[in-house]
């Protein structure tokens, strides 16, 4: 699929794999609309790349339908990349070993309305959206990647309210795929590894924890760059055979 030309939507666009998704995207000729809760990193990239900024919480259906709707008056909305979220809860919840810390039902809630229920709003509107694109040879008329975890297959301490959300994201692939094929769009889902951004914060203390990390990982041992995950991201909206599917990008990691 072709993405000169058309618009592009990244939300969690400003950081880490989403700004890694959105400059390749800007690379292969899509305006992208960088989609997230942070304006001054958002407007910088939105500049960089000569795209737009739209402020947008997940959670929020309305400001996810102005996004799609400023997306899609910049020229037809042919790709979408889901990868709001948050996730390392577990850094400060769970670790103590008590129930209540690694289960408190506002953080459950709040990282399913982020990581699934704001995955699934922004599919469900710009696929109605994209539907009314002409189509190419195929008919195709947009792609989509969501963004799961290889936590939705091995959940750690204190990540039960994560896990669930990416096994969320996950568990709808295929049922998604099935309905927006029957209008010429295409859904895949990405389950990174351990990736380098700044999901596990900045400063000392991370660099050391991420460098712990790394060692976890079958080869190479060292976290995946943002770059490395956005050009499986490109493959998956553009190549025109791939649909339905679940794709690790991790190294090789299985967790211990
Ligand atoms: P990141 O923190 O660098 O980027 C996440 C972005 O999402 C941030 O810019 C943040 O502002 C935005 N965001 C958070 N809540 C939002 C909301 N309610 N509305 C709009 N934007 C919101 O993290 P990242 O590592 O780039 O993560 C991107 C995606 O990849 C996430 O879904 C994450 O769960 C997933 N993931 C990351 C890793 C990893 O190791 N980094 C591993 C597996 C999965």
């Amino acid at each position: 699929m072709e993405l000169t030309g058309s618009s592009a939507i990244v939300t969690g666009g400003a950081s880490g794999i989403g700004a890694a998704c959105a400059r390749q995207l800007a690379a292969r000729g899509a305006t992208v609309v960088v989609a997230d809760l942070q304006a001054d990193k958002g407007e910088a990239l939105a500049e960089e790349i000569k795209g737009v900024f739209a402020q947008v919480d997940v959670t929020n259906t309305e400001q996810i339908g102005a996004a799609v709707k400023a997306a899609a008056e910049i020229a037809p909305l042919r790709a979408v990349v889901n990868s709001a979220g948050i996730g390392w809860a577990q850094r400060t919840i769970g670790r103590d070993g008590t129930l209540e810390s690694a289960h408190s039902l506002e953080a459950f809630q709040k990282v399913i309305a982020i990581n699934l229920v704001g995955t699934f709003d922004m599919v469900r509107q710009a696929a109605t959206v994209m539907s009314q694109n002409e189509g190419d040879a195929d008919g195709c008329r947009g792609a989509i990647v969501n963004m799961a975890s290889v936590a939705a297959f091995d959940g750690q301490i204190g990540q039960a309210s994560y896990s669930a959300s990416k096994g969320g994201v996950v568990g709808m692939t295929l049922p998604v795929a099935r309905d927006l094929s029957a209008a010429g769009i295409r859904l895949n889902t990405i389950a990174p590894g351990l990736i380098d951004t700044p999901i596990y914060g900045e400063g000392e203390a991370s660099e050391a924890f991420k460098a712990n990390l790394g060692q976890n990982v079958l080869f190479p041992k060292r976290l995946g760059t943002g770059d490395e995950l956005a050009s499986m991201v490109i493959e998956c909206l553009t190549n025109s055979y791939m649909n339905g599917e679940v794709i690790r990008v991790d190294g090789g990691i299985r967790m211990p």
